[in-house]
């Protein structure tokens, strides 16, 4: 990754790495710019219009979760309202104030809303006497129905409340049979990532080194299946590195990166490993639920159990996120100095997957010139990824012949769902 943070003044740098990860994703080149913010109240529902330079994507939803509010996605958004430069106002209607959070991985505008509302009718307009327009319009509605549409919320309970009385979750150990392997070298074609430095080759080149060596070194222990995201310099958006890991049925995903202090510092060195935040966690379960992933497997099923199954999986993606984090950290700290002793949290879209055990492992910083010496030495590469294949094999030296066993209990509200 371009940027750490190592102190909340970086924050803003980190919010430009994460506004940029989200365009690149969504396929902008540029960010564009949201120029204006209107109201109309009406009897039945009240118009909220965003105004844009060009037409833009973008997803709106209520929730009701903490207090009623409309999300709207807008991938590739930036703010750039007359006489609003904090990213912030003051609704009419149903809208109360809203504000723009550009560091969200999607960027997105938040209304809280004055009563439980959802979503009547969205859609785009093209440019009339203004830019481009999507259009929201917004009706009262019981937050009963709005948890219903868009979430999870059972009498008043937030999901977590919900989960802690129904749930049960253990940690699950991944299938013995022929585990599948998913190496995605971070960057490549026309994405280099960090700069070379000290003489030394840019991350892209890197990654696909180390994923080369770690994929060869794999396969000569016969025991994996090995697909590699990326195996030439070429680019790929993140989100086809996901469907990678999805299509192949992935038991586990490592995404390699080198990283560069902001500022090119070059104090910071040494490797860390990253698992999805909590934040990307909750974006994780939206884009499942959005994906309709849950739903279509199991039409039958209501989508209180579709959800509780989904709760379960992010649960368990977790828990093995945490272990093969903390293994690759053990195994690879005899070869190279650690950033941080302990796996670290980030909303990195390539770990959005719902479903697979997934890290970002960054096996040190370009911008140390000790670093960068040895990551762009082959040997000392070999001896790097060798440290993770052991911890690969450490990760799969405990496994489940039975394949994943899923457990849901019925807590002490009867009426819940339950499950084997
Ligand atoms: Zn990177």
């Amino acid at each position: 990754m371009m940027a750490v943070a190592t102190s909340k003044g970086l924050s803003s740098l980190t919010a430009c790495a994460a506004a940029l990860l989200a365009m690149l994703a969504a396929g902008f080149a540029y960010a564009d710019e949201i120029v204006a913010v209107r109201f109309g109240v009406h009897d039945t529902h009240t118009r909220i219009v965003i105004e844009t330079r060009s037409e833009m994507e973008f997803r709106a939803f209520a929730s009701g979760e903490v207090s009623p509010r409309l999300v709207v996605d807008i991938p590739g958004a930036g703010w750039a309202v007359s006489g609003l430069d904090g990213g912030q106002g003051q609704g009419h209607g149903l809208a109360g104030r809203f504000r723009f959070e550009p560091a969200a991985q999607t960027p997105r505008l938040i209304f809280d809303l004055t009563e439980s509302a959802r979503v009547r009718e969205s859609f785009s307009l093209p440019p009339g006497e203004g830019g481009h327009r999507i259009v929201i319009d917004i009706e009262p509605a019981p937050a009963a129905v709005v948890t219903a549409s868009t979430g999870f919320d059972v009498a008043g309970h937030t999901l977590t409340q919900y989960l802690a009385e129904r749930v049960q979750v253990s940690y699950v150990p991944p299938r013995c049979e022929r585990p599948r392997i998913v190496i995605d070298p971070g960057h490549g074609g026309r994405d280099p990532g960090a700069p070379g430095r000290f003489g030394g080759v840019s991350e892209s080149q890197l990654a696909l080194a180390a994923g080369l060596a770690l994929r060869d070194i794999l396969n000569a222990r016969g025991r994996y299946e090995v697909i590699m995201t990326r195996d030439r310099d070429i680019f790929l958006e993140l989100d086809d590195r996901i469907q990678v890991a999805r299509r192949a049925q992935a038991d586990i995903f490592i995404s390699l990166h080198a990283d560069a202090a902001p500022n090119g510092a070059t104090g910071p060195r040494g490797a860390a490993v990253y698992t999805l935040s909590d934040s990307g966690t909750n974006r994780a379960r939206n884009r499942a639920r959005q994906d309709g992933e849950w739903l279509q497997t199991s039409a039958s099923r209501t989508e209180q159990v579709n959800n509780l199954l989904l709760e379960m999986s992010l649960q368990e993606k977790r828990n093995q996120s945490l272990i093969f984090a903390a293994s690759i950290l053990e195994a690879s700290s005899s070869i190279t100095p650690l950033f941080r002793h302990e796996p670290l949290e980030r909303g990195f879209w390539v770990l959005l997957d719902s479903q697979i055990p997934a890290v970002l492992f960054e096996m040190g910083f370009m911008t140390n010139p000790d670093d960068s010496r040895n990551l762009n030495t082959p040997a000392y590469r070999q001896r790097l990824m060798t440290a993770v294949a052991d911890s690969i094999d450490s990760y799969f030296a405990v496994c489940n012949n039975s394949g994943p066993v899923r457990t849901a209990a019925a807590g002490s509200n009867a009426g819940g769902p339950a499950l084997r």
